[in-house]
């Protein structure tokens, strides 16, 4: 943790704060709860970790608005898995200048992926930003607003990722319908255009039992729909203590779940439950057909795999340095559609990396005809820093990024709308 000098601030105590944001509304008893606004870009995991942040400003005594305009607090819980999801935070925090001029004490915050990647060139190019925080430090959100309030200046909170820790926030969460559990941060793959490993940090799992514990309490409130989330869910368990892995934790959690009552509405092929449990992100080269028999025998486990491919050309799954080919990839898809009956396959593409030819390009398309996924979310290369294929000449101009990115989606539309 850093901190550095702020020139230029209003040094509101924390008393005068609480008595600035809890004026006694004239003619009713009704304080006035400092605001928070809290803007999610980017991936699930990034949703989830804001809807943690959200439930810990609320039992800090905070509440949540929607509108920055009447914010004592602004956050951006930002992105850096592609340069544009970066330049629309510096966009759209550079046009709140008038907004932090004309309003004493209000603090603005950049965290997530992007305050690890960018550190403290956002306080040169956006310097009324108050603070900066990493994804391991979310928890630690609320104190650093405090710090500022007592006249810390501005504040960094990054690089927590390296004692390998995972945010503690609260556990007592709002009731929603469709949530998510963490089971896993980081990664340890490197796929060679990916910067996740190295603003989240290497892979470290939760201990199951706290999973678990989470998960009862969420069905206790009324959760529907509870997506477990790690940027590999299938090496979950490496490096814990306990003997564990994903399809354990997937047993672990079916037994937990209540039988819900038999129900002529659910058909065949559907999730038989009330209550489905989700999984986002499978990796190909660790997905395997125990897996698969897990999601067909374990009742509240959802039929549907999230499995990216990225490319049908080998050559180009090489230089990505994804580790499995484009026919253990067919082969995967395959064992899946044979053992989960009714399953959906969804997957992630990107088109544009360097030195991917019209013939790679072309393998691409033939793959998508032919596996016929259920959907796909397609991604033009962007370049990002740290990461090996950033040394690589990113020669696939921006044009022909475009023209491909088109030709695939509309093609991908075709085969979703004939699914549906
Ligand atoms: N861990 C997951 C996985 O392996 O699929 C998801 C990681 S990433 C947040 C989600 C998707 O963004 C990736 O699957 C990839 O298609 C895309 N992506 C990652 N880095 C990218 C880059 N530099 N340029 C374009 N797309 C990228
Ligand atoms: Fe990034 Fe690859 Fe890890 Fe996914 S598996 S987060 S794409 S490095």
């Amino acid at each position: 943790m850093r901190y550095m000098k702020n020139q230029n601030r209003d040094n509101l105590s924390p008393l005068d704060f609480v008595q600035e944001t809890h004026k006694i509304k004239a003619g009713g008893m009704t304080p006035k709860c400092p605001r928070v606004y809290v803007r999610t870009f980017g991936c699930q995991m990034n949703e989830h970790d804001s809807e943690r942040l959200r439930d810990m400003f609320v039992q800090r005594g905070y509440a949540l608005t929607e509108r920055v305009e009447d914010a004592d607090v602004i956050i951006f819980n930002t992105c850096s898995v592609r340069k544009h999801a970066e330049d629309r935070v510096y966009g759209k925090v550079g046009t709140l200048g008038k907004l932090k001029a004309k309003t004493p004490g209000l603090i603005i915050g950049i965290i997530g992926c992007m305050a690890e990647a960018q550190k403290d060139e956002i306080f040169r190019r956006l310097p009324i930003v108050d603070f900066l925080c990493g994804p391991a430090d979310l928890d630690k959100v609320p104190d650093i607003i405090d710090k500022i309030r007592n006249g810390a200046g501005h504040i960094m909170y990054l690089e927590g990722y390296k004692s390998k820790r995972i945010p503690e926030f609260i556990r007592d969460r709002r009731i929603v319908s469709n949530t998510y559990v963490k089971i896993m941060e980081g990664c340890d793959n490197f796929c060679s255009y990916c910067i996740v490993p190295y603003v989240r940090g290497r892979e470290r799992s939760r201990p199951s039992r706290e999973i678990l514990e989470e998960i009862k309490s969420l069905i206790a409130k009324g959760a529907k729909n509870i997506t477990l989330l790690g940027q590999n869910v299938n090496s979950y368990g490496k490096g814990l203590k306990e003997k564990n892995n994903f399809i354990e934790l997937l047993r672990k959690i079916d037994k937990i779940i209540p039988s819900p009552l038999p129900s002529p509405l659910w058909g065949e092929g559907r999730v038989r439950g009330e209550i489905k449990i989700n999984f986002l992100t499978s990796h190909p080269k660790d997905a395997s057909q125990e897996l698969f028999k897990a999601m067909r025998d374990l009742k509240s486990i959802s039929k549907v795999m999230h499995l990216p491919i990225q490319s049908g050309s080998d050559k180009i799954l090489k230089k990505m340095n994804r580790k499995y080919t484009v026919k253990k990839y067919k082969k995967l898809v395959k064992d899946f559609r044979k053992t989960v009956e009714g399953g959906t396959i969804t997957t992630d593409i990107i088109v544009g990396f360097p030195g991917e030819t019209l013939k790679d390009f072309n393998d691409t398309l033939k793959i998508v005809r032919e596996i016929e996924f259920d959907a796909a979310y397609i991604f033009k290369y962007s370049p990002r820093p740290f990461t090996k294929a950033s040394k690589f000449k990113d020669d696939v101009p921006l044009k022909e990024k475009e023209r491909r990115h088109r030709l695939l989606l509309e093609i991908q539309k075709k085969i979703s709308l004939s699914k549906t």
